[in-house]
């Protein structure tokens, strides 16, 4: 059995740690920070099993104008950033063209046909089955023209076996009393559901695998030098450590890393927001998203959180007011009533252009393998991923063919 160090401690570090586990490595999971404080931390929290079309899909052309111009457009761009985000962006939109919007679309689904086997077991473990709520997500149309336009890609994920019941106004009203007189259609994702609280998921998988003698090295890595042997990592505080393998997991920040392996990737971020609602879960019974302005509502033990938005901006930059006040005004209008939120947070998605996480070994050494990019679908697709490069570590042949998941794609 190998040594590894697996780099990140979120939704993917911790799934690749549990199923290297399983099959009796000794794991060193190396992050400055606990158990789910990165991207993992403040997401919406929802099993999306059918969330097979990515943000840019051919309709982003089309809805150019209203993302660029409407003060409730949920996806924003930080012009001053847009020198450096053209590269991929111009890759961002030409994945919206239809031949590789199909590739994408084939893809996640194919991925996501198998994301409830990568938690399945995990989650017959007490203290992790405690933050599953088994209430199908429902995504609402507040205008029928929206819901019309939204019957091809519906179409789409039919076809490839999503499975969904479509909701009239009283339907949704009967499910759902809380929500204002909003919506004229939903859709109920069959086979969905959410956590509770996405990070104390993952600290009780943390405590879990601890017990099982996982070792968590609170420094951050800053370089990786695969050699024939070993793959030698130096962390923050200048101490060298040696793996037979190496996972990177590290979601946003994962690029530095890979660049040191021989692949020049390129990973982008969509920066989220969240507010939270304190007191407030018990206004609705599952996650609630509303299209047109491109949030969930997840009731979590601490309250509403209304998560979603996207933002192109550097990550350096500073929270957008605007996103973070048409989040609550949303939730507001949606939940009347809702108080003023007490907490806020700004989060990174790690994106390829294509929207397909890279999971793969390095050019440069089989000993070096990556599991990041996952975008809107880490918390969903980390067990899958994870069970997958623990066939990769193995050197069995995985369930799924991997070749549009390949860091060589680019
Ligand atoms: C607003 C919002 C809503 C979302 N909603 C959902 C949802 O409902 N369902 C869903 O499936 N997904 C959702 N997502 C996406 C999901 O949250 C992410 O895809 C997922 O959290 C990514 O997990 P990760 O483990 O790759 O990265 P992260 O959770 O970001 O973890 C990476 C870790 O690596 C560590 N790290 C970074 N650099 C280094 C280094 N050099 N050395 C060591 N450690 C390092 C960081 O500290 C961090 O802990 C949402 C995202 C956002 C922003």
């Amino acid at each position: 059995m190998a040594q590894v160090a697996v780099i990140g401690a979120g939704f993917v570090g911790l799934s690749c740690a549990y199923w290297l586990m399983r099959d009796g490595h000794s794991v060193t999971l190396y992050d400055a920070q606990g158990p789910g404080e990165g991207a993992s931390y403040g997401n919406a929290g929802t099993f999306a099993n059918y969330a097979c079309i990515p943000v840019n899909n051919p309709d982003v052309f089309r809805n150019i104008p209203r993302f660029l111009f409407s003060s409730t457009s949920p996806l924003r761009i930080r012009w001053g950033d847009v020198p450096t985000l053209t590269p991929w962006l111009a890759r961002f939109l030409l994945s919206a063209t239809p031949r590789r919007y199909g590739r994408s679309v084939n893809a996640l689904a194919q991925l996501l046909s198998r994301a409830f086997e990568g938690y399945r077991e995990m989650l017959t473990a007490d203290p992790l089955a405690a933050f599953v709520r088994e209430r199908e997500c429902l995504y609402l149309y507040s205008s029928a023209a929206s819901f019309e336009a939204a019957q091809p890609a519906l179409a789409l994920r039919r076809s490839l076996g999503v499975e969904f019941e479509t909701l009239a106004r009283s339907e949704i009203a009967q499910l759902e009393p809380g929500l204002a007189p909003l919506f004229a259609q939903g859709t109920l994702f069959k086979g969905s559901w959410f956590l509770s609280d996405p990070r104390g998921f993952l600290q009780a998988l943390h405590a879990l695998l601890t017990q099982r003698g996982l070792v968590h090295r609170r420094v951050a890595v800053e370089t990786l030098e695969p050699a024939p042997s070993a793959v030698k990592l130096i962390d923050s505080a200048g101490d060298a450590h040696d793996a037979e393998q190496a996972i990177v997991c590290a979601g946003a920040f994962s690029a530095r890393l890979a660049r040191q392996c021989g692949d020049a990737l390129p990973l982008g971020v969509e920066r989220g927001y969240h507010v939270r609602f304190p007191g407030t879960a018990n206004r609705i019974s599952r996650p609630c998203g509303w299209a047109e302005r491109g949030f969930y509502m997840t009731p979590m033990d601490g309250g509403i959180r209304a998560a979603g938005t996207v933002e192109l901006a550097a990550t350096g930059a500073g929270k957008n007011a605007d996103l973070l006040r048409l989040l609550t005004r949303s939730a507001q209008e949606a939940l009347p009533g809702l108080p003023e939120p007490d907490s806020d947070w700004l989060g990174f998605r790690p994106s390829l252009p294509d929207a397909l996480p890279v999971v793969g070994a390095s050019s440069r050494s089989p000993r070096v393998i990556y599991a990041f990019g996952h975008q809107h679908l880490g918390v969903t697709l980390g067990g899958v991923t994870g069970s997958v490069v623990a066939d990769l570590v193995a050197q069995r042949a995985p369930a799924l063919d991997l070749t549009p998941y390949s860091p060589r794609r680019f």
